[in-house]
């Protein structure tokens, strides 16, 4: 075997990256765990569960690789190019031909008299950026007025280009496959050493840990500083993670021991306002009252009633009526239950509690 015969054999396997100390490659953009498990080297899919089944072995790596290729049918070779010739009235660019490789690539040249060029980007082809007239004429920066990039080439070696072009995105594909599974170990690894940081990265949304995050998945170390307030910050997220859990908790423990009155029911409860608000309306203002009526009991009270306006929070009413359909409550997600042709009388204002509790 000569050696150009060699480096070519060797081109057409896939890569090989190590990620966390293991060696990957990428077939047909998925990604692949290359290890020697016992005697043999293997093959497997590395997004598969803890123990995949190997594709393919072999006594070498190569080997291996050659095998999983083999089984898994896919050739690293380009796909053929193929040129479909465009006539001038088909195409706005001009006449000329588009160059594809299946799946990766597809770029149109434009038949001239030299040969085929590249139509510029920016002008559209046609050297001159309407609305631009007055900044030099409107003559486009990028090509300089011809609407073509380079000089006119032979079709021969504008699919050179095109196979050129497709190898080179192939390998960003890949690149980018290895990249974001590294990012993964790395913070997996990131993740169990320092929770309380991950956590706050994962979850607290804001452009500092998300920078941090990206730093780390990256590769990188945070610098003294970021390391120290990145620390303060997830201390200070872990407290309000806390707090909010409690919060959760406890709305959750009221909405379990709420009750309401069945619909019809005959009210006639003693409670204390925790809420009294004026609500404009149609028809004018009137109070609204809510009524802890003990044992998670909420009475809903629309009135226009003296002692309705007097009401305060605190106070405490005696609410008669009749109950109407049970409601939720909009943010706590209690249930209340709001009271037909309500009267109201206040027991005792807040002030005058607060005296006998002295
Ligand atoms: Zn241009």
């Amino acid at each position: 075997m000569t050696t150009t015969q060699r480096a070519y054999q060797d081109q057409q396997l896939p890569a090989l990256t190590k990620i966390g100390g293991v060696w990957h490659c990428v077939i047909a953009n998925k990604l692949f765990k290359v290890t020697k498990p016992g005697r043999t080297w293997t093959v497997a899919r590395a997004d598969d569960a803890a123990d995949p089944q190997p594709v393919a072995s072999g006594r070498t790596r190569k080997e291996a690789l050659a095998a999983a290729l083999t089984a898994l049918s896919v050739s690293l070779a380009l796909p053929e190019p193929t040129i479909t010739h465009v006539g001038s009235r088909l195409n706005a660019l001009g006449g000329g031909a588009t160059i594809t490789i299946d799946g990766l690539v597809s770029v149109f040249y434009r038949l001239e008299k030299g040969g085929y060029t590249q139509p510029c980007g920016k002008c559209g082809g046609k050297g001159h950026i309407n609305g631009y007239d007055h900044v030099q004429g409107g003559i486009c920066f990028d090509c300089a007025g011809y609407g073509a990039l380079g000089a006119p080439m032979p079709l021969e070696h504008r699919i050179e280009d095109v196979k050129y072009l497709a190898t080179d995105m192939r390998k960003q594909h890949e690149r980018a496959i290895i990249d974001a599974a590294k990012g993964r170990a790395i913070w997996a690894k990131f993740s169990a050493a320092e929770p309380e940081l991950a956590k706050w990265m994962d979850n607290d949304g804001s452009t500092f840990p998300d920078d941090m995050r990206r730093l780390i998945t990256s590769g990188k170390s945070m610098t003294d500083r970021q390391d120290q307030a990145a620390r303060r910050a997830a201390e200070q997220y872990a407290h309000r993670d806390e707090r909010a859990a409690v919060e959760a908790a406890a709305r959750a423990e009221r909405i379990a021991s709420a009750r309401s009155l069945a619909e019809g029911d005959e009210v006639a409860h003693e409670g204390t306002v925790t809420l009294a608000r004026t609500v404009d309306g149609a028809f004018g203002s009137r109070m609204l009252l809510l009524v802890d009526a003990g044992d998670g009991l909420t009475l809903k009270v629309f009135s226009t009633s003296k002692a309705a306006w007097e009401a305060e929070e605190g106070d405490r009413v005696r609410i008669t009526g009749t109950a109407k359909k049970p409601q939720t409550d909009r943010y706590e997600g209690t249930p209340q239950t709001p009271v037909a042709r309500p009267r109201i009388a206040i027991v005792a204002t807040a002030d005058e509690l607060e005296a006998v509790a002295v």
